[in-house]
């Protein structure tokens, strides 16, 4: 129970990567908030079902991390936290000069300026406190890019960039900003481009995977959500204490290519 007396709060958190991370927290004996731009009766019984699980606390707040008014009202309503996972993300894949506008813009402001307000109502309190984790999810993406991702690669290398600044800002303080950079992990986000990619390169869903989604990543395999929990709690632990404003890469080796 090494986070027992924590306070978490992981953004983009009923699925995938978020889930995951929010289950390990919870194991690890903090007290997580779980949220999503829903508001659904299945978002607050998955919060208590992960309390019942781990036998943590664990509530739903909904928030519109699109919204800055939304992200900074989520940390204040929760009463500040300890450990900030700023996780949540959308994906939209199209060229340049045909990609929406309006996807553009719901990229930018959800996977990159949402961890900006967050992190901005968060920090106070943690000073306060003299302690504090900042977990930003970034991606292999944050570090290399691919064709037809341009506002998801912007938004990741942008959040590595605010990585490094937040840990500057909070260092010797007790707190430490850095950034999981994960390979592909077969959640929703990832799910959803596969039907495409079938049709793309005409291709069956097995061989799509093995051929063209993981490609990239030299284990052939992908990532799990468990391991970026594990990531994750790692990052809260003593051991970590002077690990910030780095990169952290769980892809398989992708980015050793
Ligand atoms: P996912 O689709 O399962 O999860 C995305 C989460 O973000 C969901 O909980 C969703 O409800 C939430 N979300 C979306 N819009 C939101 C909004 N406006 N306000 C609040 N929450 C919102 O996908 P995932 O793979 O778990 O992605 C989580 C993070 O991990 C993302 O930042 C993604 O870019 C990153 N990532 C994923 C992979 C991968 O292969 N799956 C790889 C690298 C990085």
């Amino acid at each position: 129970m090494q986070l027992a007396g924590r306070r978490a709060v992981v953004t983009g958190s009923n699925s995938g990567i978020g889930l995951g991370i929010a289950r390990e927290l919870a194991r690890a004996g903090a007290s997580v908030v779980i949220n999503s731009f829903t508001d659904a009766p299945g978002d607050h019984a998955l919060a208590a079902e992960l309390a019942t699980e781990t036998g943590a606390d664990v509530r739903y707040v909904q928030a519109d991390m699109s919204r800055p008014d939304q992200c900074r009202a989520l940390i204040g309503q929760v009463g500040g936290c300890d450990i900030l996972v700023n996780n949540a993300g959308i994906q939209h894949v199209a060229r340049i000069e045909e990609f929406p506008v309006e996807k553009w813009d719901a990229i930018i402001a959800i996977n990159l300026s949402s961890a900006f307000h967050t992190t901005a109502a968060a920090l106070p309190g943690m000073y306060a406190a003299g302690w504090g984790r900042v977990i930003n999810i970034a991606s292999a993406h944050g570090l290399t890019a691919s064709p037809y991702k341009s506002a998801y690669i912007a938004a990741k290398h942008g959040i590595v960039g605010l990585t490094r600044t937040t840990a500057l800002e909070a260092a010797g303080k007790g707190i430490t900003c850095n950034a999981i950079c994960p390979g592909y992990v077969l959640t929703p986000i990832v799910e959803k481009q596969i039907p495409d990619q079938m049709k793309t390169h005409n291709m069956d869903r097995e061989t799509v995977i093995k051929q063209v989604m993981l490609a990239r990543q030299p284990s052939g395999e992908f990532a799990t959500v468990e391991q970026m929990g594990g990531t994750a709690v790692f990052l809260c632990s003593d051991a970590a204490a002077q690990i910030t404003g780095t990169t952290i890469s769980v892809d398989g080796g992708w980015t050793a290519l």
